[in-house]
């Protein structure tokens, strides 16, 4: 039997969270709006205005380059690409074409054992080919025999990033853009929110007989707007194609259109090629001059980023793969770990476990984000001393977390003003362990007729009737000794 392998490249486009548009100053943002109302001249393209290029969309775009490995253009060109469209009104998108902001690049790529194959992680370094700004056309939307444009998102500032065809399965075209995601919010550049295309992605398929290092005529797969979407539909194609090439059929360059209510893929149209845009330099815009003095503005604070991180987290603090990928998947909850370890000094994987169990199920009852949390890191850390020292036992540290978040005092002025400290003296723990063998008969004779399973019995309504407070285990020992 032949064995295939698939050949896959990604083309993503990317919504940049800044305020205004790109060449405009209406809001880029405009999910919420009603059509055709966060629009003007500029971004409609009416005769005889001139587009004004917003800064803050090449500082962002300089912070994914960066993030990219990207070489950084010092000099980069906006270019017209020419296509009639109903949703493009001036007849052409203002891009960057052979000369733009980004060079090259690559993202490394994680893949954990369950999305491998043979389930033994890899790491993928997917290169970058092509990354660049541009804006973004207006939507069409069909209903019945009739046809609506929206022009609000014209003008709205994108990256456009294409990566080589290095991705080999539907899983890695996956954990490629969940890494991107996972980037983009890490930077703060874009909301990366593929349900309100924030992040959009088409994906080049081919297959070809695996050990051959031939490129076959790709398919590409267009609408798709999630990325379980993007798994399911490019699984299929590469079944598809591998079924055509088995019956001795040629795969030829179409266009597909993933439809999200029945799964399937349709053909949209035979593909343009890049001549048919005739790209040619934008006169109404000056190129970029990214000066060596506004990057190293853009760039001073520039983060640690996610995967390196994770990687730290491991090699410092000791941390299980799986505890350091959860505590890296968001910024501000790596920050939030960091500053929990470096207040507690104690073991890092036992506030990872009180982070991950308890900490982050808070968060998402609450929909909050760690920075908006009483339950600080220091407060969190006291907790942790303060079960640490003995000074209270673990159930009242877990329920402290709930009574600091809501209150936001102190863990240890709670303790105190609540009488939470636990009690260890062997003397008011045997009072209460008599009263309980006293009033549970019936327990007692089972327990001595052999059901010593009793015994979590016994010490559970020795701390209920300690609200939780007593020392479980010399509790039990006083009990053992008593049941004799
Ligand atoms: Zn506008
Ligand atoms: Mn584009």
């Amino acid at each position: 039997m032949t064995e295939y392998e698939a050949v896959i490249g990604l083309e993503t486009h990317i919504q940049l969270n800044t305020k205004t548009k790109i060449f405009c100053s209406c809001k880029a943002d405009s999910w919420y709006d009603a059509p055709n109302t966060n629009i003007c001249p500029v971004c409609c393209g009416l005769p005889g205005v001139l587009p004004v290029l917003n800064k803050a969309v090449v500082e962002k775009a300089v912070l994914l380059a960066n993030a990219m490995h990207s070489e950084i253009r010092p000099l980069s060109f906006f270019d017209r690409k020419n296509y009639f469209y109903p949703d493009l009104p001036k007849g052409y998108q203002i891009s960057q074409f052979d000369q733009s902001l980004g060079k090259g690049g690559y993202l490394e790529l994680p893949v954990p054992a369950a999305a491998a194959p043979d389930n033994q992680a890899y790491v993928r370094r997917v290169s970058i080919w092509k990354l660049h700004i541009e804006e973004d056309a207006g939507k069409t939307k069909n209903t019945g025999t009739r046809r609506f444009i929206d022009f609000n998102r014209c003008g709205v500032p994108l990256v456009e990033m294409v990566t080589g065809p290095d991705l080999r399965t539907a899983d890695e075209a996956a954990q490629y853009l969940i890494r991107l995601r996972q980037l983009l919010r890490w930077l703060g550049i874009s909301e990366a929110d593929m349900e309100k295309g924030h992040l959009r992605c088409d994906a080049n398929v081919s297959v070809r007989v695996k050990g051959e290092t031939i490129l076959n005529p790709k398919t590409e797969i267009k609408n798709v707007n999630s990325i379980e979407a993007v798994r399911d539909a490019i699984a299929k194609e590469i079944q598809r194609q591998i079924r055509e090439v088995e019956a001795g059929h040629r795969i030829e360059a179409w266009t597909l259109e993933w439809d999200e209510d029945t799964g399937t893929l349709k053909k949209m149209r035979s593909k343009e090629t890049e001549a048919d845009y005739r790209y040619f330099r934008e006169p109404d815009l000056l190129p970029i001059r990214l000066s060596d003095e506004w990057k190293n503005h853009i760039l001073v604070d520039f983060p640690e980023l996610p995967l390196t991180r994770r990687a730290r987290f491991m090699e410092q603090y000791g941390l299980p793969e799986y505890d350091a990928d959860i505590l890296t998947g968001e910024r501000r909850l790596s920050d939030y770990f960091e500053e929990t370890v470096r207040a507690y000094g104690g073991d890092p994987k036992k506030a990872s476990n009180w982070l991950m169990n308890d900490v982050l199920r808070m968060l998402n009852d609450q929909g909050l984000n760690p920075a908006e949390m009483k339950l600080t890191p220091a407060f969190l850390a006291e907790i942790l001393k303060l079960v640490d020292a003995g000074t209270i036992n673990i159930s009242t540290g877990k329920s402290l977390l709930e009574k600091v978040e809501q209150s936001g005092k102190a863990p240890s002025q709670i303790v105190s003003e609540e009488g939470l400290a636990k009690v260890s003296d062997d003397s008011a723990i045997r009072a209460v362990c008599q009263e309980v063998l006293a009033e549970s008969p019936n327990e007692v004779a089972a327990y001595r007729g052999g059901k010593a399973t009793l015994i979590g019995w016994f010490v559970g309504s020795v701390m209920k009737k300690t609200r939780g407070k007593a020392d479980a285990a010399l509790a039990r020992s006083i009990l053992e000794e008593l049941l004799k």
